[in-house]
């Protein structure tokens, strides 16, 4: 006989499988609990499933093997760790973490699996610096350990020594709020001390409804680190404070540059602290994107002034959010609590072992992220976790929305419980994520994927139909979309107008409500947008992908939905062809001003969209029997055409009937349109609300590779 997997069930039932039907004899199993022998009461055999019921428990702080004849099986806790019993025994729901106060600081520490946890006190941030802390044991009671220490401990750093399963563990505390040089100690800090002047009286743009928004992603060093950005503070989050910037050549850059663009929502690539091993905050001269979070509840160091200094990348980051939001722009955090830094090294193996991360029966972690370490979101102190960390950033650093990295790792239950703690807070907060269906080990029914987006109603999705039915696959990159020219797609564009919500033959509505589709067709992942084009078609002129470039988020702007634009699309960004520059150089990734004179007329038909969208709600349904209601595509119209009317006052706009027409083909069309008195504000060349030109004939030319919008009083 062998056994392929032993499982805890719950704390006093074991669950063996092995390979064959066999006679056993229970006194032949010997069961070791650390040093003591745990004894069979009772068990049960059903063909190769045998069921073992204990006489005591077990005690989860040792770990557990089965031995029979001659063979040996370790017993894992995976199963019991995710059971509704050690939840009720062991979920506490308290404040975690170093809590500060002049007279007296208090650690607290959750580890049912330590034998003892030791509170180190240092005085350098830098493990580098020889130092020996002072030591404080810390208490145990069911799992949470605590220690108060008296006095007024502000500028001290702090780390845990874990005692788990015969390891000896020096630890970071998971949610430290201020860390040392590298984040690779606790700061003990008082957080009022963080807060630019008047932070406390910061307020965030105000968001009517969630279509409200225009959200436009950057990474923090890329907007700033071209040597003509004309900023000072090049890659710094201060970078993004300083007023009226321009290039050289006289084109604004940085902050203003968003002003001028007329984006609602600035949503940030990792701003949480990120592992040492990419980005060395001592000398920060290779370059990573930051998907690898080693202290999430920090901000990272690189980004800051002086990241040897806690308080500095504190305040430093939230000075920009308080100049952002006097700006009118919101400030979204792409979060990655789908997995960590590091697979076994990281803190949460540490401090827990196997209780942080999905393993399967026999004890693997799960690997749906790719990293190795997918975060078992569904058990409760994990979760509790997840939750802790987002509600912090969003009522400490003011941050209005969330957009969840491999959201599809994350179970439903826990967005849905971010969810809700969100809407508690007296403004309204974006949630969205990656919501593709990742090989994690959680069953499908719980994953928070599109599949699922009926069970997640209040929160988005990148629209990845939306994506590739406009540019092609993102996976092939010859392959062309809808405005490359491919034909076959205008049922998809038509159905992606409506932002998924509504079926339209062969396609089945994906979203319950428009603002669960983030529009989208370039962000940070794949070829940026003019890349792709260039790749697909590459007998296009400049010409020729400029207009595809537009029409694609044209299509995007004038689509039901949450729009999302990928920093520089706005005057054609390359990256040379690299379709993942996640660790490539700053000359990659850096936002090239010189390219927005370049494009200059590119970013006024971007400007021009945004700004019309703005004061257009036609283009802004909240409820899907609007769009049912307001929304007609026209019929018998070329190919490569989709044409359609936003009609009869459309969520309260201002005109009465909104024509939209998008021409993929290379050439001029001839369309008929409804009879009336059409005033032309986007054609090919512009785009904005004032009137082009008028059309009283029942046809209009409409220009090769392009977007015009009519409207009818
Ligand atoms: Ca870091």
């Amino acid at each position: 006989m062998l056994i392929i997997n032993a499982s805890f069930i719950n704390f006093t039932t074991i669950l063996l499988t092995v390979n064959e039907n066999f006679q056993i004899n229970s006194n032949n199993f010997i069961i070791k609990n650390g040093e003591i022998t745990l004894f069979i009461d009772n068990y049960d055999v059903q063909q190769n499933k045998i069921t073992l019921y204990l006489k005591g428990e077990v005690n989860i702080k040792k770990e557990c093997y089965i031995f029979y004849e001659n063979i040996c099986a370790k017993i894992d806790y995976g199963y019991l760790f995710s059971s509704e019993e050690f939840h009720d025994k062991y979920f506490v729901d308290c404040q975690m973490g170093a809590v500060y106060s002049k007279d007296h600081t208090t650690f607290m520490l959750w580890s049912p699996a330590a034998s003892f946890i030791n509170l180190f006190i240092y005085e350098n941030g830098d493990p580098l610096i020889p130092e020996i802390p002072q030591k404080y044991r810390m208490i145990e009671y069911n799992g949470l350990w605590s220690i108060r220490l008296k006095g007024n401990l502000k500028g001290y750093y702090y780390t845990y020594q874990v005692k788990v399963y015969n390891q000896l563990n020096e630890v970071v505390d998971p949610y430290a709020k201020a860390v040392g040089i590298n984040g690779l100690r606790g700061a003990i800090i008082d957080l009022k001390d963080t807060n630019p002047k008047d932070f406390l009286c910061d307020s965030s743009p105000a968001l009517n409804n969630f279509t409200d928004a225009v959200i436009y992603e950057a990474s923090i060093r890329d907007l700033s680190i071209y040597p003509d950005s004309g900023i000072k503070h090049k890659g710094k989050y201060l970078g993004l404070v300083e007023n009226q910037t321009t290039s050289n050549k006289g084109v604004s850059t940085g902050l203003q540059h968003l002003i001028d663009l007329g984006i609602t929502h600035l949503q940030l690539m990792p701003v949480f602290d990120f592992s040492y091993k990419s980005i060395d905050e001592k000398n920060p001269y290779k370059y990573n994107w930051g998907y690898d979070p080693q202290n999430y509840n920090v901000p990272e160091g690189s980004y800051s002034t002086d990241p040897y200094f806690p308080k500095c990348r504190i305040y430093e980051f939230k000075r920009m959010i308080q100049e952002l939001h006097k700006k009118n722009i919101s400030v979204v955090m792409d979060v990655v609590y789908n997995h960590i830094y590091h697979k076994t090294e990281n803190i949460f193996h540490k401090i827990f072992p196997g209780y942080y991360f999905r393993t399967d029966e026999n004890g693997n972690l799960s690997d749906g992220s790719g990293c190795g370490n997918d975060l078992a979101s569904e058990r409760s102190m994990c979760r509790k976790f997840i939750v802790d960390s987002v509600l912090y950033w969003a009522q400490e650093y003011h941050i209005d929305g969330f957009r969840f990295d491999l959201m599809g790792i994350i179970d439903i239950s826990t967005m849905n419980m971010i969810r809700d703690v969100l809407d508690r807070l007296p403004r309204k907060i974006l949630l969205y994520g990656e919501g593709w269906n990742m090989n994690t080990l959680l069953p499908d029914s719980l994953k928070s994927t599109i599949e699922n987006a009926y069970k997640l109603p209040q929160i988005g999705h990148f629209n990845d139909i939306i994506r590739d039915s406009i540019r092609g696959s993102v996976f092939i990159a010859e392959d062309r979309g809808f405005v490359s020219g491919k034909e076959g797609l205008e049922n998809l564009i038509k159905f992606c107008v409506g932002g998924c919500t509504i079926d339209c033959e062969p396609y089945i509505r994906k979203f319950q409500i428009p603002h669960q589709s983030i529009n989208y067709v370039s962000a940070h992942d794949n070829h940026t947008l003019w890349d792709k084009f260039q790749i697909a078609c590459p007998d296009a002129s400049a010409e020729e992908l400029k207009a595809m470039c537009k029409l694609a988020n044209g299509i995007i702007l004038t689509s039901q939905g949450i729009p999302f634009l990928h920093s520089g699309c706005e005057f054609c960004r390359t990256k040379d062809g690299i379709s993942n520059s996640y660790n490539s150089t700053d000359a990659v990734n850096r936002i090239d001003w010189s390219r927005k004179l370049k494009f200059m007329d590119v970013f006024q038909y971007y400007k021009g969209l945004i700004s019309l969208r703005k004061k257009h709600p036609a283009f802004r349904m909240t409820e899907v029997i609007q769009i049912q209601r307001h929304l007609v595509f026209l019929s018998d119209i070329p190919k490569l055409t989709v044409a359609f009317m936003l009609k009869d006052y459309a969520n309260m706009d201002t005109w009465k009937d909104i024509l939209v027409i998008y021409n993929a083909n290379k050439y001029s069309i001839k369309l008929y349109i409804p009879e009336g008195h059409w005033n032309i504000v986007v054609n090919s060349n512009s785009s904005g609300t004032d009137v082009i030109e008028t059309v009283d004939s029942r046809e209009i030319n409409v220009t090769g590779i392009s977007l015009y919008i009519l409207y009818r009083d």
